[in-house]
């Protein structure tokens, strides 16, 4: 009995390796919709999905933010029916507040939380109605731990976070799963896109000082810290087939060693001054502090691959 999987944000990264992964299931548990907002925009998908593409996996449209698109789409599955469902699609944003709009801002929040809302108002009742299924959203650390000039983004997420842990309560009673995925950096468009965006900040709008903040420390060090703490989208697939594999599947999973200890300060401390000092001092106080960090952290990643399984895929 395949099980049939709803994903959302599939023309690229982690929707895009989340599709293929879960099609290409060793034991063909699953039947994908892989949906996306441009079905113009399926080129890479559809090279990626090869042989699966008409068996395990279609590609269908869905835009998060339409309510007419999610509906269209969901009725368009056999009975309706989605066993697991998973909430990719999604956008960042970086700078200082002073130079971001309302509007920009909305649009985030849309996407990022108004999107899961907007999925779960279609898809929750027939699960509470079948009293089974699985919701699971790609968070991101940040929604446990916000970082400098992730203001909003970070909002989004924590929004998502919040809603989530809600819902969580009553899902128990019909039976539902669900699972927040927390990356933390990954190497997709969203970095470049997110990168060169932030680059084209009109910092006219903001003082000196924050300005300077933003360029000389915040962006140079934006693209290291990708480099060196960043997974693949295939790393985050691959984790999220086995939380949808699993009989207990967790609220919480981290996909990423190296942010834990990072996320365990904020429940180190219960005034959660903690968390924002350190921040702090990685930030700007000195780039050695940072560095040093970096390097604990590398032999963290380290020491971890020998103890967590779902650290490493197994390909
Ligand atoms: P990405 O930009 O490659 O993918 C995001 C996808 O969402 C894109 O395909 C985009 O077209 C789609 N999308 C945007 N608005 C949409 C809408 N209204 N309707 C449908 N689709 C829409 O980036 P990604 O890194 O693969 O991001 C996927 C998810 O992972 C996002 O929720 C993001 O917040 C989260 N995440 C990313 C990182 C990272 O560092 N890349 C880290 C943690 C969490």
């Amino acid at each position: 009995d395949q099980k049939v999987v709803l994903i959302t944000g599939c023309s690229s990264g982690i929707g895009l390796s989340l599709a293929v992964r879960i099609a290409k299931d060793e034991k063909k548990r699953f039947m994908v919709y892989a949906t996306m907002r441009n079905l113009s925009k399926g080129e890479l998908l559809v090279k990626a999905a090869g042989r699966t593409l008409g068996r395990s996996l279609e590609i269908k449209q869905l835009d998060v933010c339409d309510e007419k698109s999610i509906k269209a789409c969901v009725d368009s599955l056999p009975e309706r029916r989605v066993d697991i469902l998973i909430s990719n699609a999604g956008m960042g944003l970086i700078g200082p507040i002073e130079c971001q709009t309302i509007e920009e801002m909305k649009t985030v929040m849309d996407t990022n939380f108004f999107g899961l809302v907007r999925l779960l108002k279609e898809i929750l009742p027939d699960m509470k109605a079948r009293k089974s299924g699985h919701i699971v959203v790609i968070s991101s650390v940040m929604g446990i731990q916000g970082i400098l000039f992730n203001d909003i983004y970070a909002a989004s997420k924590f929004a998502v976070e919040g809603f989530c842990e809600s819902l969580a309560i009553q899902a128990l009673r019909f039976n539902l799963k669900i699972s927040l995925i927390e990356p933390g950096p990954v190497v997709t468009e969203f970095e470049h896109k997110v990168y060169e965006e932030g680059m084209k900040t009109d910092l006219s709008k903001v003082d000196k000082l924050t300005a300077d903040l933003f360029t000389n420390i915040y962006l140079k060090n934006y693209n290291q810290i990708f480099s060196s703490l960043g997974q693949t989208p295939e790393d985050i697939a691959e984790h999220t087939h086995k939380i949808i594999t699993m009989d207990n599947p967790p609220f919480r999973h981290q996909t990423n060693t190296l942010y834990t200890p990072m996320t365990t300060l904020k429940y180190a401390d219960p005034h959660g001054d903690l968390p924002i000092d350190i921040f702090y001092k990685m930030v700007f106080e000195h780039d050695k502090v940072f560095n040093a960090s970096l390097n604990f952290l590398k032999l963290l990643r380290w020491r971890s691959r020998k103890s967590f399984t779902l650290d490493k895929p197994q390909s």
